[in-house]
């Protein structure tokens, strides 16, 4: 998070003077509108890379896609990373790693006073700390790879598109918001629509296939406003229907419940303006320090919580905060809480380190929707996100609640003074302080996204509630794929980027494929 955002505009510009008629076209030049960004979400994300585990995959693959199962996905991950951490790629003699894509993988920069803490906890509750969770090791802590190098954020659009830049068949558009897909009286999709600079309507035409990629909101929502999606929906919102898919629908998510502590009440010392300049300098000259990383200790843990089996149910990340943090309260409110929160994590930081823990629910068994707000293309659509609607995933969430909570009577936590700071919820203070009860209404407060919104377009052959077949096709039109993380038929057991770029790499395999097949040419 505090590695800086992409420098788009600057990255940008000379691709679009050279490549980019339409901005090229327009005097004032090319600026980049607010949410529309090369790169998506990764441009903006904490660049955390945790694969999934084998379980997720061989399961996608009973769910009716034959060539999803985790050995024949595996390629296509290690295909993309250029892992920086040679012991993780020699292990096995590179059976878990690449270290020849485009994308770098390396341990994110930066420490803190706390980490270890956990770290000697866990163990003291079962889980010790392993040096790779993207291998056959499934459970247990260890320190975040992400996709980053020399303390720098890399993303899809730096580590594949500007490397791809004099490619004579690719062509970025800038500040274009697709308004439709066009589909012919033959259900074939022969381009799409689009708005230039908010002001001019342009379209572009396929001579072979559409690929949408606009992620688990906007996907489902362009097809719909193309007449692909629930009839009764389409009309009710008045769009003709073309295709009656349930797209939209499956949307799943992480949910996460932030837990926070206090450590070194006796102890810490405040942070001040000068260490935050300190911060600076070390980031400016050395690439290092606390701004090298993503303003967490590093750490995370996957854990199951019902059984201590292989697959997990939970993941753990740990945000720490210097005592007196100049930067906590401007991210609380950012993230939207309410005054009491506030007031709770900024007061238990004034006297001293906080950690605050986000416990996140892994395999969701409660599904939601996107809807269309309109048939405008420029209104956001509707998330309906339906967290909790299951009673298993409440209870689920609140074991690792329960898990993290035990590390209150671990010595390493006594060691360092570690409490639980108790946020005031007046109607949840009838219950027993840390009861089922009481948790279960502390999520009705506290539980929030991760921003892992997934499934809304899931592939599958046999599955007739699926809107892409396996080769993410979509079904019942010609000439339209979709390629991005809507099409997970669920989603996986870890921070979806890494395997919505597996999406990405297999997607492309499947596209040349179908047309190397059909066309002498190289042009793919
Ligand atoms: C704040 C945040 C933090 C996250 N942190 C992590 C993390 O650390 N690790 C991790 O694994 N995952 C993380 N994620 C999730 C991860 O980034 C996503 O799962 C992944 O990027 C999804 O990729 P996608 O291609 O499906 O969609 P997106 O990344 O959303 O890309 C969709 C693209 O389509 C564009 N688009 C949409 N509609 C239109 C339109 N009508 N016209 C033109 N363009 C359009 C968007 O601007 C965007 O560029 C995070 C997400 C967020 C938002």
């Amino acid at each position: 998070m505090f590695m800086g955002i992409e420098k788009t505009e600057h990255d940008w510009q000379f691709y679009t003077e050279k490549h980019d008629k339409y901005c090229r076209s327009f005097k004032n030049g090319c600026y980049w509108p607010r949410g529309r960004m090369v790169g998506g979400s990764h441009a903006i994300n904490a660049l955390i890379y945790f694969r999934g585990n084998r379980e997720d995959f061989d399961n996608w693959a009973r769910l009716g896609n034959p060539t999803w199962d985790y050995d024949s996905v595996l390629e296509y991950f290690k295909k993309t990373e250029r892992n920086l951490n040679q012991t993780l790629v020699n292990k096995g003699n590179k059976k878990w790693h690449g270290d020849e894509g485009a994308m770098p993988v390396g341990h994110y920069g930066g420490s803190d006073n706390i980490r270890h803490v956990f770290i000697e906890a866990a163990k003291e509750f079962g889980y010790d700390l392993v040096d790779d969770l993207n291998d056959d090791v499934t459970l247990g802590f260890t320190y975040l790879q992400g996709t980053v190098k020399d303390g720098q954020r890399f993303t899809t659009a730096k580590s594949l598109l500007v490397p791809a830049k004099d490619r004579k068949n690719l062509h970025i558009i800038k500040h274009a918001h697709v308004t439709k897909v066009i589909v012919d009286a033959y259900n074939t999709v022969t381009g799409v629509e689009f708005t230039y600079k908010n002001e001019h309507k342009l379209d572009v035409r396929a001579k072979k296939e559409v690929i949408l990629s606009a992620g688990a909101v906007s996907t489902p929502q362009l097809l719909m406003l193309s007449g692909i999606g629930p009839k009764e929906h389409l009309k009710q919102s008045g769009i003709p229907v073309i295709k009656d898919l349930p797209v939209g629908k499956n949307l799943q998510d992480h949910v996460i419940a932030p837990i926070l502590f206090q450590f070194h009440k006796s102890t810490a010392v405040a942070e001040s303006i000068i260490d935050q300049l300190d911060d600076l300098y070390q980031y400016a000259i050395h690439r290092s320090g606390p701004l090298a990383g993503i303003g967490t200790i590093n750490l995370a843990g996957l854990i199951n919580s019902e059984n201590h089996t292989g697959f997990p149910d939970i993941e753990m990340q740990c945000f720490d905060f210097r005592k007196g943090s100049l930067v906590l309260e401007k991210g609380l409110r950012t993230l939207g809480y309410s005054e009491n929160v506030i007031e709770a994590f900024v007061g238990a930081n004034a006297e001293g380190e906080v950690n605050n823990v986000y416990v996140e629910l892994l395999r969701p068994e409660s599904t939601g929707e996107i809807l269309l707000k309109s048939a405008n293309p420029f209104d956001a659509p509707r998330i309906i996100p339906n967290y909790f609607e299951k009673e298993e995933d409440i209870k689920t969430l609140v074991r690792g609640i329960q898990y993290i909570t035990s590390f209150l009577d671990s010595k390493s936590f006594k060691e360092h003074e570690g409490e639980l700071v108790r946020i005031v919820f007046d109607d949840c203070d009838k219950f027993e302080y840390r009861s089922y009860d009481y948790w279960k209404c502390y999520l009705s407060h506290m539980g929030t996204t991760v921003y892992h919104p997934v499934g809304t377009c899931k592939m599958s052959d046999t599955d007739e509630d699926a809107v892409v077949d396996s080769e993410l096709r979509v079904k019942g039109i010609k000439g339209l794929r979709v390629i991005d993380a809507s099409v997970m038929p669920k989603i996986v057991s870890a921070n979806t980027n890494a395997a919505t770029i597996m999406i990405g790499e297999k997607g492309s395999d499947f596209i040349k494929s179908t047309w190397q097949k059909k066309t002498d040419k190289t042009e793919l």
